[in-house]
This record gives structure tokens, sequence and C-alpha cells, in this order.
């Protein structure tokens, strides 16, 4: 029987089945030190008995995660550096990143943030705090979009969403409104028309980014809600993090990109794995993140193709590091073959 509700600890997680008993008390040791949600929608998509099950590995805690491996920082790309109030990560001039909350559907096991996440993570901005982010976003001129993200957005109440859109609305310099969630996907019933609203409250150009690793979060359910998002003439765009016995492999990282498009979501990025503490054993290498994206361009529709970015570790910013096609003399073809370029005269 899937879970009704969230699951929010390692005895939850054993009351449903999903780690077996015996794992429980070291399974509580990693619990206690980054946070456990799964929703009730990503619960019952879990196969218990698949070991390796792309899911479960996405949201179960495991032992790996002690482990702590060379170069791993607990604030990966630099938000603390870049970060001028509490709330605001502003790292390029023409953009910032607003952080309202530190909450999230689901904590991923993965995350770059995991140290700032959750319960025991930063807290959720005061309103002296939200004010003062506000205050720092109109007083300069050259903030053309904000990025809302956290922790997820979407878990706060349509009622504070429309009071963070309303608020935007004052500052004419601010043009584009972006919203990161993993909620369409993991809390598909959240997405409610008073959400769709609120998220438009603003009166911006309002984007939502969808995050998402792997074809199956794109249930039936969460298609409906993004659906509900983009009919409301929100577009949509993806974010995925490239992740080891997830969706490195061509035929499920190509699933979920066409998945996204069949939702009308445009791909986006692919995220190289960043280096968050207790994360190796779900980093690829970057010779693998590209393989696959040549995989990508040989095989699939070109609205399919994500751009694969790596966030360069100390808060540098983000760069693309796809595979070159283009040589001296020459490029290569989708499948491999290389023609000289310019042609023979
Ligand atoms: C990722 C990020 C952004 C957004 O980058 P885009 O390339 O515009 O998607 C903005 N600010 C910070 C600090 C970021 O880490
Ligand atoms: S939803 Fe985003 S911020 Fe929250 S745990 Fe997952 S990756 Fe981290």
């Amino acid at each position: 029987m899937p879970p009704a509700h969230t699951l929010r600890s390692a005895q939850a997680l054993a009351d449903a089945g999903l780690i077996a008993p015996e794992r429980l008390p070291a399974l509580e040791r990693v619990a206690a030190q980054y946070a456990v949600a799964i929703t009730a929608d990503m619960a019952a998509l879990i196969e218990p008995a698949n070991a390796a099950d792309p899911i479960a590995r996405q949201f179960v805690p495991q032992t790996a995660e002690l482990v702590s491996a060379p170069g791993e920082d607990p604030d990966p790309i630099g938000d603390l550096t870049h970060s001028p109030v509490e709330g605001i990560v502003h790292r390029y001039p023409d953009r910032v990143l607003l952080k309202p909350t530190h909450t999230c559907a689901v904590y991923c096991r993965f995350c770059f943030r995991r140290e700032m996440v959750g319960p025991e993570g930063l807290k959720t901005l005061s309103p002296d705090q939200l004010d003062a982010a506000f205050a720092y976003v109109a007083s300069h001129p050259e903030i053309w979009e904000v990025i809302v993200t956290g922790g997820d957005p979407l878990v706060l109440s349509p009622r504070r969403l429309r009071d963070i859109g309303e608020r935007l609305a004052k500052i004419e310099h601010v043009k584009v409104v972006r919203f990161h969630t993993r909620v369409p996907a993991v809390d598909p019933a959240a997405i409610t028309g008073e959400m769709v609203d609120a998220l438009k409250a603003s009166g911006k150009a309002v984007y939502v980014a969808l995050h998402a690793n792997h074809p199956r979060e794109l249930t039936a359910a969460a298609r409906a809600a993004c659906a509900k998002i983009v009919d409301a003439g929100v577009p949509m765009i993806s974010q995925t993090v490239l992740l080891a016995g997830i969706n490195d492999d061509p035929e499920t990282l190509g699933a979920l990109m066409r998945a996204f498009v069949e939702t009308r979501i445009k791909p986006y990025y692919l995220h190289h794995h960043d280096y968050a503490p207790g994360t190796a054993h779900l980093r690829t290498s970057i010779a693998e993140g590209q393989a696959l994206m040549k995989a990508l361009r040989g095989a699939i529709s070109g609205l399919c193709q994500p751009t694969y970015i790596l966030d360069i570790p100390g808060g540098h910013g983000k760069v693309p590091v796809g595979p070159a096609y283009l040589g001296d003399q020459s490029v290569e073809d989708p499948q491999g073959q290389a023609h000289p370029y310019p042609p023979a005269g």
C-alpha cells in the first residue's frame, strides 16, 4: 500500500517497506545528518524489491552519504560567498536567486544545498529578512530577473507566493521571474488553480523550471499539473542532474528529455553533479556526460537537447561543458564520422 503522507524519517521508510529493518540503525545516522522526505507520489513509484530503483536512489538515504571524498564542499557552488543579504545570492550581474525558504517537498540525496536545506538547515526568511531581500533587489537596477528557489518555493502557500509576486510587481526593473521547483512532479496535487494564479501574481514574464531526473517522475498526474501551469501562459523549462545509476545511460536520459518535451517543458540544463558532501556514489565523469550528450544529439529531436552545464566549484559560475564537434580542419557528424571543414574548394 503506498503511503498517504510524506515519509519524513528512516523509521517511516522502514514502516512503508522502503528500507529493510536491519538497515534502520545505520540509516537513522544518515537521516540525523541530512534531511529525509519522500512524498506519497514518489514513494508510490519506488519498487522496493529493486535494489537499484532510480527513484529510491534519489530519495532513500544510503550509508555512502557518510563517506566524504576529496573536493567535496558543504557550499560547493559558493552560494554563501555571493550572498549580500540573507536569502539573496547575486553572482551574475543581471539576475539574483531569492531563497524565501529552505524547506523542500522531498530531500534529494545528491542535493548541492544539502547542508542548507531541511529542518536543521537555514531558516525560512523572517518578515524583516524578506523586506531586506526585496530592498536589495529594488536598489539594484541591473537586476533584470529574479529566480525564486530555495529549498523549494512551491512548498509555500499560494498566499505567501502571491505576496512575493506582488512585491516583485512593484520593482519596475525586474522583467522576469523564474521559479525553480520539484513540486509539480513530486506533489502534483499542490498545483491548484490558486497556486498557478499565485505564480503569476508579479505580472512579469514568469517561467517555471521543473527539476526531474528520471522519466518515471513524469507521471500522468505530474504531466497534468504541468499542463495547468503551461495552459495558464507560463512557459516551463527543465533541469536535471546527471546521476550515476539514475539517468546516466542514453535510453533513460533520452526518455526523460522526450517526457519533458511531451509535457511542453523545454529541456534547459543537464547539470554535472556538484561536489556536495557524501555524494561520490552518485557522480559521473565529465567524459561520460559528454558521451551521453553525443548519444542524444545523434538519436533524438533537437527540441530534446539540454545544455550540459558545470557549476565551477568555488562559486565561479556555470559554463557549458558539452562535447565539441568542430575541430581545426574538420567537423564530426552525429554518427561520429569526421568531415573536412571548411569544405575542400
Ligand atoms: C544557477 C544560478 C543562476 C541561474 O543561472 P542561469 O544560467 O541563468 O540559469 C543564477 N544565479 C546563481 C547564483 C546561480 O547559481
Ligand atoms: S528539491 Fe532541490 S533544494 Fe530541495 S533537496 Fe532536492 S535538489 Fe535540494
